[in-house]
């Protein structure tokens, strides 16, 4: 078992991973600036995990803090989540994209060589595959970028990349989410986005709970089954079991690894609003609007190689997805009533 620290510990995906890494016997460190999570979500963990996680609160450009943090806990290997991710505010904010989640990330890896750590998963996403040339998306499909968020996670992948060539000892593991929703069974932690969502789930879940009326769905004219957009949606704790997975086969194996974390399975949004008002009894009122700018019609994965590399496939279904991203809100009690 291996002394982990992650960064972004406090996040969405970085707690689940929390969850799964620390139950399975790993110590788990957590790093986290709360830039976007809270100390509320730290103690909810400990109370999943039944014990105290260590936690330090830093940030990722902080390369000393880093390196006597894993000094300090003599850490084996490094999982990063910390960085900014909206799609939209990239575009606005281009120069803190590139701080936190380039600069960050050269800042993690000069601590990391500091104290000879080499093991690195790194959260990357299926946005590297800018717009699909075909599908589904395996891991050999060209790379390109859109966006200053999608263009950051190429960046590091790439630098990643150019690291685990420049030295045997390197052990990388690039993994490419796809659309990770859902929440943990205990409905302690979840996806609590601040103001108004931008991601389909959540927003659906704030319509089922009366605080926003009408679902807009971003067009229904694209060539899919039924006009709307196709995604491919996995549960978080398939995300985060993708971690313990990828941990196990780089103790195994040397170099840079990309792997896709999805389930293979495309969902247009119409089956989203049907699955999820079977899962909760609600109404998802909704209207269809104009495209948005920069989407795609389809995005789903092979997930093929996560498969035969790892021994991992995602294991929960759009139910569970569903039910639990509508548990965790109910427990928030933001839920008003129908
Ligand atoms: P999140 O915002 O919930 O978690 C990220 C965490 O990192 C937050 O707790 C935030 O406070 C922290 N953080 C941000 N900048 C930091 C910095 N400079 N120093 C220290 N901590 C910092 O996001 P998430 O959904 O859990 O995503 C985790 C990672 O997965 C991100 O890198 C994201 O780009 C990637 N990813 C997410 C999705 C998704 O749909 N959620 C999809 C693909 C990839
Ligand atoms: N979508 C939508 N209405 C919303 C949010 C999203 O119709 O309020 C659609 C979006 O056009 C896409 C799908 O839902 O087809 C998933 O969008 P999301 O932003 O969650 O993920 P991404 O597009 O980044 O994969």
């Amino acid at each position: 078992m291996s002394r982990l620290l992650i960064t972004g510990g406090a996040g969405y995906i970085g707690s689940h991973s929390a969850v799964v890494l620390s139950k399975i016997g790993h110590q788990v460190v957590l790093y986290d600036n709360l830039s976007n999570s809270s100390r509320a979500a730290l103690e909810n963990l400990d109370q999943i995990v039944g014990q105290h996680m260590p936690f330090v609160k830093g940030d990722v450009r902080n390369t000393e803090l880093l390196a006597s943090t894993l000094a300090s806990h003599s850490i084996d290997a490094v999982i990063h989540f910390a960085g900014l991710k909206s799609v939209g505010e990239s575009t606005d904010k281009p120069i803190d994209y590139y701080a936190n989640n380039v600069q960050g990330a050269i800042s993690l890896l000069q601590a990391m060589q500091m104290q000879r750590v080499t093991t690195l998963i790194f959260s990357s996403s299926a946005t590297v595959y800018g717009n699909p040339q075909y599908l589904p998306l395996d891991e050999t499909h060209p790379t390109s970028a859109t966006n200053p968020y999608g263009r950051s996670k190429l960046q590091i992948e790439e630098m990643l990349r150019d690291v685990a060539k420049s030295d045997p000892n390197w052990r990388i593991a690039c993994l490419r989410y796809f659309n990770p929703v859902g929440a943990h069974e205990s409905s302690l932690i979840g996806e609590s986005p601040t103001g108004i969502p931008n991601n389909l789930m959540p927003y659906i879940v704030q319509v089922a709970a009366g605080q926003q009326a009408t679902l807009s769905i971003f067009g229904d004219d694209y060539p899919t089954p039924d006009g709307t957009g196709v995604r491919d949606y996995i549960h978080v704790m398939d995300v985060a079991e993708g971690h313990a997975a990828a941990l196990d086969f780089l103790s195994k194996t040397n170099g840079w690894h990309a792997i896709n974390l999805g389930t293979g399975n495309g969902r247009s949004v119409l089956e989203m609003v049907d699955a999820f008002e079977k899962a909760s009894g609600r109404k998802v009122p909704y209207r269809v609007v104009a495209r948005r700018v920069g989407d795609v019609a389809e995005c789903y994965a092979n997930p093929h190689k996560s498969d035969q590399l790892l021994g991992w496939k995602a294991a929960r279904n759009l139910d569970d997805m569903c039910a639990s991203s509508w548990q965790f809100h109910k427990a928030t009690g933001l839920a008003v009533s129908q």
